[in-house]
């Protein structure tokens, strides 16, 4: 998964067994939409593609069976050049990985 809105993205490779969470981990179901995306906030332009070729260096390295860093969630902003991560966790409520309702 990948997203970028004005300087800045994220991006992630979900655990394929959801030992680590999931999208609906990542983010709560009922959090706010109504901020708006690219088309209300703006995009830096290179922003949308340094997110992504990480994905597709995370899908090449998937592909040719390199370590990959599966539920790691990468943020970069790319006017600030700050980076960071951190690795996802299941939440016991996920509908999916947490057996919650
Ligand atoms: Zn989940």
């Amino acid at each position: 998964m990948g997203a970028a809105v004005q300087t800045a993205g994220q991006w992630i490779a979900f655990d394929p067994t959801r030992q680590g969470g999931c999208y609906h981990c990542l983010g709560s179901a009922d959090r706010d939409e109504g901020l708006g995306g690219c088309a209300a906030l703006g995009i830096l332009g290179p922003v949308a593609g340094m997110i992504a070729m990480q994905q597709s260096l995370a899908a090449l390295k998937y592909l040719l069976g390199a370590p990959l860093p599966w539920g790691v969630v990468h943020y970069a902003d790319g006017w600030a050049d700050e980076y960071s991560a951190i690795t996802l966790t299941a939440r016991p409520d996920c509908p999916l990985c947490g057996g919650g309702d």
